[in-house]
């Protein structure tokens, strides 16, 4: 057998752990060494060398995105397709596990997933009809405090209150919570792991099965498992299997969601027989950017220590942009997007990455004028969209009637009559005879409410029963079609005004076009609707571009663990941001943001561009700040400086005071200043945003407040500085 593809591109340390013998084995390396080659090119070797069934390999990375490359990786180097490969996220194989097993889990066989914004809706729901101060039980708090409690595979009944009032409070709205997602079927994205741990745990026969059929367990990105995570694969691995997982401690990133760098050392004491491999030449990055990397992470105290070095080219220095405002940055990082695009690059080879998602607004608006096709990952996405979300409850409650928090979100949307008594009304019942709100609402309807709202319910009721008959033997899509009209969707956006309602409806539709697109995993063993909506719920969409369209790739830096592109931004570097305020005054916060810099700074592989704005409009607040402290400890030989194209203080030679305002006279030079405020005689009071050109030529690019933005000559425009 010719081993020559495996084998020729790795390293002698990456060889090592590729060919090992079949026993466990922990690679510990810095980013850009190869720990995911390496793991997929074990893949390979086990399948094609080893003899090993694809079956009988688990493969779990970080996110979606990871999970296809891996897959398309071991594709190509067997050069045949591996359907049947159990290649996914924690949460999407636990996702699988469930819906084959959901009888053994205590799972109705459609459940549905909630994601994070529906289980903060049922939790506000829940203070409500509780009448709990939502001031004072703050839903985020108690949402987070449930999911810790899951990471760390604890269940309420797990808990102590240890004699503090609150405490008590918080464990037994966790029960509450945890019970009205078991009355309708509703699994959280922690319950996801929860559960398939607890199968396992609780069905010992099942976990033989399948400590049986899996006994390759590799995973990426180790260092960031949390406890619950790690207590799985410890079951599934038993005594007999052999778990391959590579990881690099300087990128640990999921603290605040439970991931724990120590299982590094847990995995060494559980299997005393795993061999370490180190990898120390990082082939990703020019010198200069993994030079900068080195020097950030080097702040942190608490680290394994590695020595990461290349024998690549310098390359080209980091560029430090500081913006005026978040336009102005949004408008520079899409200049060199441009360019790059112009000089016919592949746009999905740029990626520009922020700390928060609510940064991609203003560079998705700027990339939406320019024209440029983008693509987020993650954040406000496609199936996060508030019509999306309606459309879906509709067929969330079709298959499933006693999915309360489907049932609640589209009850009166749109508007039928059924007013907040009303639904009180039917809450009122559903807890009195614990029994979900469908169940609530039929009963009300019949005994409890007047003439007018019990006509409203039973119309209801009587929409989703036809719906389900009307959809049962219909395509998917055509499902979909059928709902988002039946509904009443459709003519609801129709009446918003604007933009807005036509954006909303044009999404409905692109919603049936998704459902047209989607087809079942033949080893997900659910209906097409459960698998449609999960995926909706879990894959998060990503619907910008179309999906063959080469384009832009937006993301956070958490999503962009594990990836790479030749082009890099790192956009909104500003203290507060990023780091994130919430971490600054706490030592272990701010070297988890650091470790998180670290990984943003060594996703590019050429070109790396920073910036920062001076003034950021976020949540709608203005607000100062200086350069992250991250860009500071980039040592300055490595940075270029970007200035902004006007010096903030020029001298200003030809300006006369008058009527307490200055005039900036035709002809003058540009003493202007970013940010400068304006009057101009048509278009109003504005801001400058850009400065362009000298003398006669000077050009102003200039925000009013009504006009929108506007380029001026500056020699024509009689501006009026403020
Ligand atoms: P991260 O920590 O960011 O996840 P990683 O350690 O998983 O990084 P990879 O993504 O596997 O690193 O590899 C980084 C880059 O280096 C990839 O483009 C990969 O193809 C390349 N690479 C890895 N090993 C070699 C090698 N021996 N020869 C040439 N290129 C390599
Ligand atoms: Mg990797």
């Amino acid at each position: 057998m010719d081993v020559t593809p495996i084998l020729e591109s790795l390293n002698e340390a990456q060889r090592q752990a590729v060919t090992s013998p079949a026993k466990p084995l922990l690679v510990i390396a810095g980013a850009g060494s190869g720990k995911t080659r390496v793991l997929t090119h074990r893949a390979a070797w086990l399948i094609d060398v080893e003899g090993v069934s694809p079956q009988s390999l688990l493969a779990v990375t970080f996110t979606n995105k990871a999970a296809a490359e891996m897959r398309g990786r071991i594709e190509s180097l067997l050069n045949l397709p591996v359907n049947h490969l159990w290649i996914g996220t924690f949460h999407g194989l636990a996702h699988r596990l469930l819906r084959r097993h959901w009888n053994e889990a205590g799972l109705p066989q459609n459940f549905q997933i909630i994601d994070s914004d529906d289980q903060l809706r049922l939790i506000k729901r829940m203070l409500k009809n509780q009448e709990l101060d939502d001031s004072h039980w703050v839903p985020r708090e108690i949402q987070y405090f449930i999911n810790a409690q899951k990471d760390e595979g604890l269940r309420a009944h797990h808990l102590h209150d240890e004699g503090d009032p609150n405490r008590r409070q918080f464990i037994a709205l966790y029960a509450d919570y945890q019970e009205v997602c078991d009355r309708g079927g509703l699994v959280d994205f922690a319950e996801l792991l929860l559960r398939a741990h607890e199968l396992w745990r609780d069905n010992p026969a099942l976990l033989e099965h399948y400590q049986r059929r899996f006994q390759h367990l590799m995973v990426d990105e180790f260092q960031d498992t949390n406890a619950i995570q790690y207590a799985w694969l410890r079951l599934l691995a038993g005594e007999n299997g052999i778990p391959f997982v590579v990881g690099d401690d300087d990128q640990s990133i999921y603290r605040w969601r439970g991931a724990r760098v120590e299982h590094i050392f847990q995995f060494q004491k559980d299997f005393p027989s795993a061999s370490v491999v180190k990898l120390e030449q990082n082939y990703r990055s020019t010198a200069t950017i993994l030079n900068a990397a080195n020097a950030v992470i080097k702040n942190n105290g608490s680290r394994m220590g590695k020595n990461l070095w290349t024998d690549g080219a310098d390359g080209e220095p980091i560029r430090v942009y500081s913006a005026y405002n978040e336009r102005d940055e949004a408008d520079f990082i899409i200049g060199r997007l441009r360019d790059w695009s112009d000089q016919g690059n592949v746009r999905a080879e740029s990626a520009v990455l922020y700390r928060s998602n609510a940064q991609s607004r203003v560079l998705e608006e700027c990339l939406i004028n320019a024209g440029l096709p983008y693509r987020v990952y993650g954040g406000l996405r496609f199936f996060e969209r508030q019509e999306i979300k309606d459309a879906l409850a509709y067929m969330r409650l079709i298959s499933n009637r006693d999915d309360d928090s489907a049932f609640e979100r589209i009850v009166n949307r749109p508007t039928r009559g059924i007013g907040a008594r009303t639904v009180e009304t039917m809450r009122a019942y559903s807890r009195a005879n614990s029994c979900s709100m469908w169940r609530a609402a039929g009963a009300v309807a019949s005994d409890e409410l007047s003439g007018r709202a019990a006509t409203a319910v039973t119309g209801f009721l009587n929409l989703i029963e036809r719906a389900a008959r009307d959809t049962s033997n219909l395509d998917l899509h055509e499902q979909v079609d059928h709902v988002i009209h039946l509904s009443g969707l459709v003519d609801f956006f129709k009446k918003e005004k604007g933009e807005r309602g036509e954006t909303r409806i044009e999404n409905l539709e692109e919603l049936v076009s998704a459902a047209k697109g989607f087809t079942k995993d033949p080893v997900e063993e659910m209906s097409e609707v459960d698998a449609f909506l999960s995926h909706a719920a879990l894959e998060a969409g990503e619907g910008q571009a179309d999906a063959w369209e080469d384009c832009i790739q937006l993301m956070t830096m958490h999503s962009a663990k594990g990836l790479e592109f030749p082009l890099v931004f790192l956009s909104g570097m500003e203290d507060g941001l990023f780091p994130h305020q919430r971490s600054i005054a706490d030592p272990s916060g701010l070297e988890e943001e650091r470790r998180l810099c670290y990984v943003g700074i060594t996703r590019a592989k050429q070109t790396l561009y920073i910036t920062h704005a001076e003034q950021r409009r976020m949540h709608g607040t203005d607000s100062y700040a200086q350069a992250s402290r991250f860009i500071n400890e980039i040592p300055s030989e490595l940075i270029e400086e970007i200035r902004p194209r006007v010096q903030v203080s020029r001298p200003v030679q030809t300006m006369t005071r008058g009527r307490g305002r200055t005039a900036i006279r035709p002809g003058a030079e540009a003493g202007v200043r970013l940010g400068q405020r304006v009057r101009h005689g048509k278009f109003g009071d504005g801001v400058i945003l850009n400065c362009e050109g000298q003398g006669a030529h000077a050009r102003v690019e200039v925000n009013f407040e009504t006009a929108g933005t506007k380029w001026l000559v500056l020699s024509y425009a009689n501006l009026d500085l403020m």
